[in-house]
């Protein structure tokens, strides 16, 4: 199962939690047969400017040599509910492809209405661990063009089987993220299979969520940007 490699859209550099420069990270996810990568440090209103100028000038002057697909993002992590659709218009705006928002994960006391706030919001694309998420909930992230995150990630994988269910009811798409914040966390393609397959998920439901999902948000992330008068 390599359908034209991994796509992993969330991770952490050392320009947050992370401990691997994005140089390093990029490497180590070649090595284990990545063909695309996203960088989503996590941010909220006192960092992100800086962050996505980090981020974005490694996009445009960074990749040279290397051989899979980068994506900048960030991810916004315990920001206020009403905050989200702002920081996320701004991040865009900054040259930011991906925004994550940091779901409701059962492990953290993220604020109730985070889910709420990012399904309804247009500028973000993926939900991170959306943790209870409800059948609404998942609707309006259908409805809104945002994906749902089955994380790898201990503790906030919790609740990927009840994620799955959820999304297959709603009709809204997943991808498999590792919330990569130590090269151990990265995983191959064999082992993100493992991961939608032990979430409940058929065989050919896994392979859209490993491949045809992620690589139509990759091609979203990076189409070329309109020209703004
Ligand atoms: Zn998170
Ligand atoms: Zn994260």
């Amino acid at each position: 199962m390599d359908k034209n490699g991994r796509i992993d859209l969330h991770t952490h550099s050392f320009f947050s939690d992370g401990i691997l420069l994005p140089s390093e990270m990029l490497r180590r996810a070649e090595a284990l047969g990545y063909a695309a990568m996203a960088i989503t440090d996590h941010v909220d209103a006192s960092n992100l400017d800086e962050i996505a100028a980090q981020l974005v000038r490694f996009y445009r002057e960074g990749l040279a040599g290397f051989g899979l697909t980068f994506v900048p993002g960030v991810e916004l992590t315990h920001v206020p509910p009403q905050q989200i659709a702002p920081l996320a218009r701004r991040a865009k705006r900054l040259g930011v492809r991906l925004v994550v928002v940091h779901g409701e994960t059962p492990v953290e006391p993220v604020v109730p209405g985070t889910n709420r706030a990012a399904v309804e919001c247009r500028d973000v694309d993926i939900l991170a661990h959306p943790g209870f998420i409800t059948q609404e909930e998942a609707a309006l992230a259908a409805a809104n063009g945002v994906t749902l995150e089955l994380s790898a990630r201990g503790g906030h994988n919790m609740t990927n089987g009840h994620i799955a269910r959820i999304a297959q009811l709603a009709g809204v798409r997943l991808v498999v993220n590792t919330d990569t914040h130590a090269p151990a966390d990265m995983m191959d393609q064999a082992r993100a299979w493992q991961v939608a397959r032990g979430a409940g998920l058929a065989e050919d439901q896994a392979e859209a969520v490993l491949c045809a999902n992620p690589q139509a948000l990759v091609a979203q992330a990076l189409r070329p940007l309109r020209r703004t008068i």
